[in-house]
C-alpha cells in the first residue's frame, strides 16, 4: 500500500464532493502540460527495484505474481472496526482489508446511502497465500487463481455483494458501475474485456487504483493491463479530473533510478510489477 508522499501540507481530494460531475468531466491528454510542469519546483527521488513491486497500481493477474514487496502492511480484520463498517453488513466478521482501502470503501457507501443506495455486503477481502491455496484446490484453476496471482492477495481488492438480491441486478451493482470510479475503485474484469483480462465478467470484484486513476481508466475506457501498458507507451500524461490538474509519469526502473518529484506537495509512487514506477503528481495552478 502506496501512502501519499506529503512534503508540504496540500489538501487534495478529501472531503470534495462528487455531486453533479462525470466521465466526460475527466480530460486526459499525452505529454506534459509545460505551463503547469514548469510552475512547480522539481526534485529527483532515488527509486529502487523494490518500488516497481509495490503500490496501488500493481499488476497481478495470472501471468504476473505478487512480490513479496507489495504485501500490505495495512491489513485489518473488518469485524473488530464498528467504525470503519457501519454502512455495509460483512458476509464474515473475519473478513480483512487493507485499512486505506476499508476507508475508501466506507466513503463511498456513504455517499451511496445519500442516494437511497445502502444494502452492500462485502463477501471477500484479503487473502493470505494459505487461504487462496484452499479456495484455488477447492474451486480449481477455470474459477481462482492459485495463490499469489489473485488481487485479494494484495489487499486491494474486495467482492461486493448485496444483501437485497444478485449484484448485478441489485441497486448496489448498478451504483458502483455507475459511480465506484469516482472512489478510486474500478470493475476489474469487465463483461467485454475477458480477452484481455483473462477473467470472465465478475460484477461483484472491485479493485482500489486511487484517484485520479480510476477516473481516467474511466474515461477511456481501460482496464489495468491496458492503462498500465498505455502509461509506458505515452511516458507521461496530463490529466485534469474533479478539476485538479495531475501530471502522470511512467519511469522505467533498473537498479537505483532518479524519478522526477515535486519538491513540494504531495505525490504517489506506485509500481506497476513489471518494470516501472507511476509517478502521480498533483500539480498547482500556474501563477
Ligand atoms: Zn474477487
Amino acid at each position: 500500500m502506496r501512502k501519499w508522499f506529503l512534503a508540504s501540507a496540500f489538501i487534495l481530494l478529501s472531503g470534495c464532493s462528487f455531486s453533479g460531475f462525470g466521465a466526460s468531466d475527466t480530460q486526459v491528454s499525452e505529454g506534459t502540460n509545460t505551463k503547469l510542469a514548469y510552475a512547480q519546483n522539481w526534485t529527483t527521488l532515488e527509486v529502487g527495484k523494490d518500488q516497481v513491486y509495490q503500490g496501488d497500481l500493481v499488476l497481478v493477474n495470472r501471468e504476473k505474481a505478487i512480490r513479496p514487496e507489495a504485501l500490505p502492511d495495512d491489513i485489518i480484520r473488518l469485524g473488530e472496526h464498528p467504525e470503519l463498517t457501519e454502512g455495509f453488513a460483512l458476509l464474515d466478521p473475519s473478513l480483512e482489508l487493507s485499512k486505506e482501502v476499508a476507508l475508501k470503501f466506507e466513503q463511498m457507501t456513504a455517499a451511496a446511502a445519500r442516494d437511497g443506495v445502502k444494502h452492500f455486503r462485502i463477501s471477500s477481502g484479503y487473502r493470505n497465500n494459505s487461504e487462496q491455496d484452499k479456495l484455488f484446490e477447492e474451486k480449481g484453476p477455470d474459477y481462482a487463481l492459485p495463490a499469489g496471482h489473485s488481487e485479494h492477495n494484495l489487499g486491494l481488492s474486495l467482492d461486493i455483494g448485496s444483501t437485497a438480491g444478485g449484484i448485478d441486478q441489485s441497486s448496489e451493482g448498478k451504483w458502483l458501475k455507475k459511480n465506484a470510479w469516482k472512489y478510486g475503485f474500478v470493475l476489474r474484469y469487465p463483461k467485454d474485456k475477458s480477452g484481455t483480462t483473462g477473467i470472465q465478467y465478475e460484477p461483484w470484484h472491485f479493485r482500489y487504483v486511487g484517484l485520479p486513476h480510476s477516473l481516467i481508466m474511466k474515461e477511456k475506457n481501460f482496464v489495468l493491463e491496458e492503462y498500465l501498458a498505455y502509461l509506458k507507451e505515452k511516458k507521461t500524461i496530463f490529466a485534469k479530473a474533479n478539476g485538479v490538474h495531475y501530471q502522470i509519469e511512467y519511469v522505467s526502473v533498473s537498479k537505483k533510478t532518479d524519478v522526477p518529484v515535486p519538491a513540494e506537495g504531495r505525490y504517489t509512487i506506485s509500481g506497476d510489477n513489471s518494470g516501472g514506477v507511476i509517478v502521480t503528481v498533483p500539480l498547482k495552478e500556474a501563477a
